[in-house]
């Protein structure tokens, strides 16, 4: 996955796709390589890096959805759980089964959340993960020896799946590749094209790490820019109504002895009718999230005073040992693209479905908005049938349902950072191999070495020293301090390896320690 020679050659003038994505997230990546992998001709395009929006912001949960089972979208739960249970298949490497408890703290609670969760493993099917079960005081203090014990009269746990939201970016844009399709971060879109009859027939863009100006033919064009698609859909006409509805979601990260085990937290009901959950994550846990209804999308938005205090207060709740401000490693915000809905403006945003929209314009300008990380392929397949409708394109089937992804390994349950790499993991040992300063750590107490900088920048097209240090390793999100104390080391490697001076790599650290700002409470 190289950048160099590939924006040369799609930024000739001359370059024609069959289908042009715009936006590098969850949905625009996984359309992507559903339409690589039947066989057109595709380009995406995406103005920072990949997953820099809402995509490298979620829970990281492949999951049905229990809350959405409680307010009755059966057919939404049935479809994520089905895809959750593909998206572990084609991708073991980077979905694990997780066990979630429940504590319970009321007589009635242990049967009531048992026979419900039994319902959320029936509608899995085959797909299953484990069956959902009762579980008895003692046996939850083993599981989460961190939960609260006063009053805790047992629990139940079921099972969904966890994942690395970045790196299933990362990896879908790999995949797309395997299947000759082609991704560029870095890249916006500032225009449409449109023939004389008023169909969109390609985008402007420009490149914004040389200023080179553009543009890309393609039969079809596909808008899956999140929270921007209305900027999007008003290049190709006046839009009366807005399509999307931000809200905005915020996590905590903290030490993995907040719970104290491997199993996950779910807290059913919080003050604001919200489920809250605490998940391992990395070696550390991630607490959240909230629910704040924005006017203003941003590609990096900032946890709100009020967002932070509610998670470390209803976490205190539950938790033996109250988490407070100096406890938290990292805060991060993301912005949910909800489908605007269409029946006025009065539903709060925690009950607007998550169920994805898709607008087909007169100008043939498809626009997809709304659902989950978990639903992205099926959002893909979707988008991908229509666009061969608009576009005139040959049918052809969709072949993501059993495909496996770029890294595709099956490996056992393991600590540590490496797994995520899945099959290339040989790859980077090689390069420890080829020179053992590779194998430095870029932290004492963090397993990010020197040869992830090298392979993320070689080959996984990161530009930046937070493309790095926030997407191909987490360290931004898992602790923001010590990411900015990695900072310089990496900066002086990309620098290297990209061929840039010292004042570039000077600035970038500066840039990043501006940015790290935001992810420190
Ligand atoms: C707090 C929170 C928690 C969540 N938790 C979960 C979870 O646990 N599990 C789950 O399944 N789902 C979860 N979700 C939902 C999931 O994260 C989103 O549905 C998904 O990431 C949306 O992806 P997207 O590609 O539509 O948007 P984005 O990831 O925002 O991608 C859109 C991209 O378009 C780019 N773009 C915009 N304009 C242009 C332009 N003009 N030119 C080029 N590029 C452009 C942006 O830079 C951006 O990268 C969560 C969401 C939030 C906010």
């Amino acid at each position: 996955m190289k950048r160099e020679g590939l924006a040369e050659k799609i930024g000739s003038g001359k370059y024609k796709s069959d289908i042009l994505v715009i936006g590098g997230g969850a949905t625009g990546l996984g359309i992507a390589v559903d339409a690589a992998a039947r066989g057109y001709r595709v380009v995406l395009l995406e103005q920072d890096d990949f997953s820099k929006g809402t995509s490298s912001r979620s829970t990281k949960l492949v999951h049905g959805g229990v809350r959405y089972l409680a307010q009755g979208d059966v057919r939404m739960v049935i479809e994520a759980l089905r895809e959750r249970g593909r998206m572990r298949r084609n991708a073991p490497h980077l979905v694990r089964d997780m066990r979630f408890i429940i504590g319970n703290y009321k007589w009635w609670e242990r049967s009531f959340y048992t026979v419900g969760l039994t319902c959320y493993d029936l509608l899995a099917g085959k797909l299953g993960l484990g069956r959902s079960l009762p579980l008895s005081s003692s046996r939850i203090k083993k599981e989460i020896p961190g939960l609260k014990q006063d009053g805790l009269m047992g629990g139940v746990v079921y099972h969904d799946g966890q994942f690395d939201d970045s790196r299933m970016a990362i990896t879908l844009a790999q995949t797309a590749f395997d299947h000759g399709g082609a991704c560029l971060n870095y890249v916006r879109v500032n225009g449409l094209e449109k023939d004389s009859s008023g169909r969109v027939c390609g985008v402007r863009a420009v490149d914004l790490l040389d200023g080179h100006e553009f543009t890309v033919n393609s039969r079809v064009v596909v808008n899956a820019t999140g929270v921007f698609i209305d900027d999007v859909m008003g290049m190709d006409s006046r839009q009366a109504n807005k399509k999307v509805r931000p809200s905005q979601g915020v996590h905590l990260v903290v030490d993995r002895k907040f719970l104290g085990g491997d199993s996950a937290l779910m807290i059913p009901k919080t003050r604001d009718g919200r489920v809250l959950f605490g998940v391992p994550w990395h070696d550390k846990v991630v607490l959240g999230t909230t629910d704040t209804p924005l006017n203003e999308a941003s590609l990096e938005p900032c946890a709100l005073e009020e967002e932070v205090d509610f998670i470390l207060d209803q976490a205190g709740q539950y938790l033996a040992k109250q988490p407070t401000r100096s406890d938290v490693l990292s805060v991060f915000a993301g912005l949910r693209p909800l489908a605007a809905p269409t029946n006025g403006d009065g539903q709060k945003t925690k009950e607007i479905s998550r169920s994805h929209k898709i607008y087909q314009a007169d100008s043939g300008l498809l626009t997809i908005t709304g659902g989950k990380w978990t639903t992205y392929r099926e959002m893909a397949e979707e988008v991908v049938d229509r666009a061969i409708g608009i576009g005139g394109l040959s049918r052809r089937k969709c072949v993501t349902a059993n495909m496996k992804l770029h890294g595709y390994a099956v490996q056992g349950p393991e600590s540590g950072w490496d797994y995520v790499y899945g099959s290339d993991r040989e790859k980077l040992r090689q390069l420890e191999q080829n020179d053992a300063a590779n194998k430095e750590l870029l932290h004492p107490e963090y397993s990010f070495r020197v040869s992830h900088v090298l392979w993320a920048v070689r080959e996984e097209m990161a530009q930046t020293v937070e493309d790095v240090l926030a997407r191909r390793v987490r360290a931004l999100f898992l602790d923001a301090r010590a990411a900015i104390e990695m900072a310089p080391r990496v900066a002086s490697i990309l620098a290297k390896e990209l061929g840039k001076n010292n004042e570039w790599a000077r600035e970038q650290v500066a840039v990043f320690n501006q940015l790290a700002k935001c992810y420190l409470i």
